[in-house]
């Protein structure tokens, strides 16, 4: 059967890159067949049962769901406090995915889910420059001031970096449509916390072309379906 290096299968089914494998080598994070992996170099066929964080990774059929994530549920597989994203998720093979793109656990919307790792980094990298659009409803008024301060970026001083020209549309005085192409920590939050102003519901409503109403009927809370060839066409 097939044989793969460790750090190609890696980068085939998970969010993480072949550069990325050394360092999850190293923090002994990847399991063969029982045993810690030492090398990027060591070979994985279709037989090897290979854990990263203990989540089984399989060579298989790609799978992309999206997911309506409800306030309370954490973006990550695994979690000792709260529910996770793949508790919602009803799927024969729901242990392989990984999450494209989390949201905090108080951010509600669209996260998309695959086991596809080439197709979530290729979404998630800044040159993409594919479009989150998120609905904001913010503690004191909003003024045009933002819209400005947004397209030309707000300096994070903890990364040094300043963010992406970003689009804010005013839809009444405490809510707004704020569209970025890139997904720092906290973003929203962070831009908003700029004018000191608190974020006090925050809400995904497109991936790209990709949106929770998608089909037709708008994807109930708490409720995943898979993407369709027509969705997964236009992402690219
Ligand atoms: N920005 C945030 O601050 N939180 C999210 O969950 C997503 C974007």
């Amino acid at each position: 059967s097939k044989t793969y290096r460790l750090d190609r299968y890696i980068s085939r089914n998970s969010e993480f890159s072949i550069s990325d494998t050394r360092l999850l080598v190293a923090q002994k994070r990847i399991i063969l067949d029982g045993c810690l992996a030492s090398s990027v170099q060591q070979r994985v066929t279709e037989f090897t049962h290979v854990v990263l964080d203990g989540q089984c990774l399989n060579d298989s059929k790609p799978v992309y769901l999206m997911l309506n994530k409800p306030r309370g549920v954490v973006s990550a597989t695994k979690d000792l406090e709260h529910s996770t994203v793949l508790d919602l998720i009803e799927h024969p093979r729901k242990n392989e995915l990984h999450i494209v793109g989390r949201l905090d656990l108080n951010t509600t919307g669209l996260v998309l889910l695959t086991n596809d790792g080439a197709w979530s980094r290729k979404i998630s990298l800044p040159e993409t420059k594919l479009e989150k659009t998120y609905e904001v409803s913010l503690s004191k008024p909003l003024s045009e001031e933002y819209v400005a301060a947004f397209r030309e970026g707000i300096y994070f001083a903890y990364e040094g970096i300043t963010t992406r020209p970003a689009s804010l549309k005013i839809l009444s005085e405490h809510t707004a449509r704020l569209t970025l192409v890139e997904g720092k920590y906290h973003q929203v939050k962070r831009m908003f916390g700029h004018f000191r102003n608190q974020v006090l519901a925050l809400h995904r409503v497109s991936v790209g072309s990709i949106t929770l109403e998608g089909e037709g009927e708008q994807l109930a809370e708490g409720s995943s379906r898979p993407l369709t060839e027509e969705e997964l066409s236009r992402l690219g």
